[in-house]
């Protein structure tokens, strides 16, 4: 079937409209018309081959909320009209140890990315949200409960679950304490979700610019990262650090504040780190994690945790041929707190 979205032709250049075809929906095929698209960093550093292995063109967006449109002879979860919500994986071989458990995105046979990857039956190379419709096979889609403000939930497919996933797998509770290092995307959502879930939560951020929009969104407090006294103050004093920057980074900034036993997950920076020191990991039993996105069972009970406590992201409504600004704004971290692109506006800019 006919498409078009928005695609980047190259690492230099903005995004432009785009026509392609989607594939026929197979069996097990759901196909939804996309409503609102997040922006997510990740479509920034793609669509600037900042990871090496973007294939032109790039039709971004992992944060996919649509309504259905159609369904394969074999559906069985989904009906025409229902609005189902899509992440950062649209397949997997569902076979190993880490599918049957529900943890696609660990799959050993590595999960099928929802743009710039292969698809793993064709080799076709998938594209993303920012596009009007989009096939996946029905175990792909997660189901929008019901009550929620439909254009505010697409960034809790990648910004949501890549926080709610740690903060679970390290037994996030009343009273953790919790440190977010970076307000954006997926800084915000961690502030919201850590909270809900009872925890005392600061902020890590390079300015005191979002200290109120920082204790807004559910925070206790802001600490500056490049304070350096209000930094020494506050060592060993988090159980858990959700590390978002999106960059190469200091870590020996963060690693003395993590009390015994405590843990760093770096969920932002995909790539080199600057070298860092042992000592105050070993000295305070102190780790170094990594965690990407989240399973789909994962991500159905984050959307249903986030309906219960309304935990809804802050979002930022653009068109479609607004997006080139909005990766500008992103860069400049001048996003309070995601961009949601509605795709509405897609034919008119396209
Ligand atoms: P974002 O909205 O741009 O937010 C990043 C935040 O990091 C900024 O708001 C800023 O906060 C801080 N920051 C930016 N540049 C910095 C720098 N040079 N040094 C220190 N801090 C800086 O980005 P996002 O969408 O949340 O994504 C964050 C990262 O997560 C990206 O690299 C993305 O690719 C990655 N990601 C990973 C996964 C996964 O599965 N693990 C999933 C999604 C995204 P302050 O102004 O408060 O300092
Ligand atoms: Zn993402």
């Amino acid at each position: 079937m006919k498409s078009f979205g928005f695609a980047a032709t190259d690492a230099n250049e903005p995004l432009v409209p785009y026509t392609f075809e989607r594939r026929a929906p197979r069996a097990n095929d759901v196909v939804m018309e996309i409503l609102y698209s997040g922006v997510c960093h990740s479509d920034l550093h793609m669509a600037r081959n900042d990871w090496t292995w973007t294939v032109y063109p790039l039709v971004p967006g992992h944060e996919i909320v649509g309504r259905v449109i159609e369904t394969g002879s074999a559906v069985t979860r989904y009906r025409i009209g229902d609005h189902v919500a899509v992440g950062c994986m649209v397949d997997s071989c569902q076979s190993c140890d880490q599918c049957r458990r529900g943890e696609e995105q660990l799959c050993r046979e590595g999960n099928t990315g929802t743009y710039n990857a292969p698809d793993r039956i064709t080799g076709d190379i998938t594209r993303g949200g920012y596009s009007k419709h989009l096939v996946v096979r029905e175990e792909f889609a997660c189901r929008v409960p019901d009550g929620l403000d439909i254009s505010r939930v697409a960034p809790l497919l990648c910004a949501g679950i890549t926080t709610y996933s740690p903060l679970r797998t390290w037994n996030v509770g009343p009273g953790s304490r919790v440190g977010v290092i970076g307000l954006g995307g997926l800084g915000h959502m961690a502030v919201k979700l850590a909270s809900a879930m009872g925890a005392v939560v600061t902020v890590l951020s390079r300015t005191s610019d979002k200290a109120d929009d920082a204790r807004a969104l559910g925070a206790d407090r802001l600490l500056i990262s490049t304070d350096e006294q209000a930094m020494a103050d506050a060592q060993s004093s988090f159980d858990l650090i959700i590390d978002t920057v999106p960059v190469k980074h200091d870590l020996d900034l963060y690693t003395p504040l993590l009390d015994v036993d405590g843990t760093l997950v770096i969920v932002g920076q995909v790539g080199p780190m600057n070298p860092f020191n042992s000592v105050p990991l070993l000295l305070g039993r102190r780790r170094v994690a990594g965690s990407p996105i989240g399973g789909i069972r994962e991500t159905q009970e984050m959307l249903d945790f986030c309906a219960r406590k309304n935990a809804l992201p802050d979002v930022e409504m653009i068109r479609m041929d607004e997006i080139n600004e909005a990766f500008e704004r992103m860069e400049r971290a001048d996003v309070r707190y995601r961009f949601v692109i509605d795709m509405a506006s897609l034919k008119a800019a396209g």
